[in-house]
């Protein structure tokens, strides 16, 4: 019997949480689904002086803001294996070390920073491996006696992972297929550090066993570790049990020339993190999606799309789509390119594809803080006019005329429109449209047409005039349409200031 499928998510609390994160974060959320599946969330703190204050909460956060909520782990309830946090079960790994060392597959090294300073002084590329170790102070190379002594003493000590000199470590990836790594490539990696703590590489492979994980699906920057957890499998006796392997293909610059990195983002003025983030120590605040004004929807499709394709020609998922369309089959060995403009392009159509009032209450706190209190119905109508020119949703104090009248009108637009001044009779024109009761698109296009003739004005110098007037620029949504927005009294209100201001 196949095991149930559980995937974790584990990042290490030292920084926000990449938007590369946010889809290794994905995949595993979205596999999970659509196999029924468990999705958790597990810290890896074990490294406390790379800890960073905040971002422990930062990638709940964030996880919750795009939607991709775990079944269990930090954050999310505790689930059967709790705790989920690797500080929280620190005592819990010294014995997986110590069956190590009794099964002669690792060793004390009782190595200060000096010692190691001059061993790589003194060896060029050196590297603790089975060709170095004896010139170590270990327990392969002191007598046991001076090793007790040690322990007894309680010297500074880590304990090391003891690899064969050359010997194939064969795996197979996912994403990748067969690969191979021969241990003379390997170092003598740290299990247990001399504070006690395990290193990142044996806590994630104890947790990965004990929480049942049965698929590991993790960025390929863990690729190089992966021989050392197959081995480490085998030599706490789990092997049979061992995860499967997928290894996400990298996160691309736009111009694919090395890994996306923050300083990418403020170069080229997109954020690379799901929220914004203020660093704890610079105070240095970075941007976030969240805070840009994309949707959460928009960003998980773009997301899902770096390094993935549904092998169709279907663009738009929803995030159930995804879940019944992924397929780690379908993920890229070749590092994806992140494509900023396809993320502006998926949040605009995502943002058409609301409905009006579903817009209106994403953007009614921005508006209210800005403009005033809005009633609900008006802010509706007056988002449907100009949701096609959105891309973020933060565009809506692009239309602040929509929701407050334009005090001092542009010199220069107001030039564009002098000529109307001529024998125009303004006050006869604000009369008629303070009595337009018309509610009809068409009623109101027909009845301003009629003014104009009847009047010997040029239509076209009406329209613009009244445009400028209710917009404050040449710009935006039908004359109609806005007179019907608005309102006659306040249409008639704003041609007069600006007729006044000519
Ligand atoms: N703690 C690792 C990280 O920060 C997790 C690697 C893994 O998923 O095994 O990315």
């Amino acid at each position: 019997m196949s095991k149930k499928v559980r995937v974790r998510f584990a990042p290490s609390p030292t920084g926000p949480l990449h938007i590369g994160g946010v889809r290794t974060a994905l995949y595993n959320y979205l596999f999970a689904k659509k196999l029924g599946g468990d999705f958790i969330l597990r810290i890896e703190d074990t490294d406390q002086n790379r800890l960073v204050q905040g971002a422990e909460q930062y990638i709940i956060d964030s996880l919750k803001w795009v939607g991709i909520e775990p079944n269990e782990g930090v954050g999310f309830g505790d689930g059967q294996f709790a705790p989920y946090r690797q500080s929280d079960r620190k005592d819990s790994y010294r014995q997986y070390a110590e069956q190590l060392l009794n099964a002669d597959f690792a060793y004390y090294a009782f190595d200060t920073e000096t010692d190691l300073e001059q061993l790589k002084a003194a060896h060029p590329n050196f590297k603790y491996d089975a060709n170095t170790r004896s010139k170590g102070k270990n327990s392969l190379t002191l007598s046991a006696d001076e090793v007790a002594q040690r322990l007894a003493n309680k010297e500074h000590y880590v304990i090391r992972i003891k690899l064969p000199l050359d010997e194939d470590v064969k795996f197979h990836d996912e994403i990748r297929g067969h690969v191979t790594v021969n241990t003379s490539q390997m170092d003598d990696k740290v299990l247990l550090k001399s504070d006690g703590m395990p290193t990142y590489h044996l806590a994630n492979v104890c947790d990965d066993y004990i929480m049942q994980i049965s698929h590991v699906i993790r960025g390929e920057e863990w690729l190089p570790s992966a021989p050392l957890h197959v081995l480490l499998y085998r030599y706490l006796g789990w092997e049979s049990s061992m995860p499967k392997f997928a290894h996400l293909p990298v996160v691309l610059k736009p111009d694919g020339n090395g890994k996306l990195s923050k300083r990418d983002g403020d170069r080229l003025g997109f954020p690379v993190f799901p929220l914004e983030w203020t660093d704890p120590i610079s105070n240095e605040i970075s941007s976030g999606y969240k805070q840009k004004g994309y949707l959460p929807e928009a960003v998980l499709n773009m997301l899902a799309f770096l390094g993935w394709n549904p092998g169709t020609e279907q663009e738009f998922f929803s995030k159930e789509e995804l879940i019944e369309a992924f397929s780690i089959d379908n993920i890229h060995k070749a590092g994806a390119k992140f494509d900023f403009e396809k993320a502006k392009w998926f949040n605009a159509e995502y943002i058409k594809k609301l409905s009006d009032e579903a817009l209106a209450s994403l953007v009614k706190e921005m508006v209210c803080t800005k403009f005033g209190n809005q009633d609900d119905t008006y802010l509706a109508k007056a988002v449907g006019l100009v949701k096609e020119r959105f891309v973020f949703l933060n565009d809506i104090e692009l239309f602040g005329y929509l929701f407050q009248a334009t005090e001092k009108y542009d010199a220069t637009i107001l030039s564009k429109i002098n000529n109307i001044k001529e024998n125009f009779n303004v006050d006869a024109f604000a009369d008629f449209l303070q009595q337009q009761t018309n509610t009809d698109l068409i009623a109101i296009e027909t009845s301003l047409k009629e003014f104009a003739t009847n009047n010997t004005i040029k239509v076209g110098d009406m329209m613009k005039f009244l445009r400028v007037s209710l917009v404050g620029e040449l710009s935006g949504p039908t004359i109609p349409e806005l007179i019907q927005l608005f309102g006659s009294e306040e249409t008639s209100k704003r041609v007069k200031n600006c007729f006044s201001q000519l």
